[in-house]
């Protein structure tokens, strides 16, 4: 993966798209015992490379380019392990696919997104709603977490 393949044109303002953020964000998946080899270490490869959010059919044919037999049922199971172990992150788009972006918050302060339904790129949105409503969860709740996107598009796409 290199870096010509991507133009810095994202407007996220963090720090992941960049080599030293990458590092680090492989490094913690070591250090935590996240062996990744193969097909799931190039979906992370393609997906750290980007600052959006890519369907699994555009990884996919990014993958048939080294593993010309690959199937989709391989993607997404690697898919959804690389999901449970809070590695990547999940949006469902307004046409009912899924598509799917390294997970900002466990490198980076808690935040959410602003998602261009067209290419998938995200921007930051300041602060969280969360902290705004006040929310008091059910008596014996205990929230492990919580998930808010803006769905548009972007200037480069509308
Ligand atoms: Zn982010
Ligand atoms: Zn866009
Ligand atoms: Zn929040």
């Amino acid at each position: 993966m290199s870096e010509k393949d991507h133009p810095q044109a994202h407007d996220h303002r963090h720090d992941h798209s960049q080599q030293a953020a990458k590092e680090k964000f492989l490094e913690r998946l070591k250090e935590q015992g996240f062996k990744l080899t193969g097909k799931r270490q190039m979906i992370v490869d393609i997906l750290l490379g980007e600052d959006r959010y890519i369907s699994a059919k555009e990884l996919l044919e990014r993958m048939q380019e080294v593993f010309p037999r690959l199937s989709f049922d391989t993607v997404y199971r690697n898919l959804r392990l690389l999901q449970e172990e809070g590695i990547i992150e999940e949006s469902t788009f307004g046409d009912g696919g899924s598509k799917y972006r390294i997970t900002c918050g466990t490198h980076d302060h808690h935040h959410h997104h602003y998602i261009c339904t067209v290419c998938g790129k995200t921007e930051l949105v300041e602060g969280c709603p969360m902290d705004l409503l006040g929310i008091t969860a059910p008596r014996g709740f205990q929230i492990e977490s919580h998930r808010f996107e803006i769905f548009g598009q972007c200037e480069d796409c509308h």
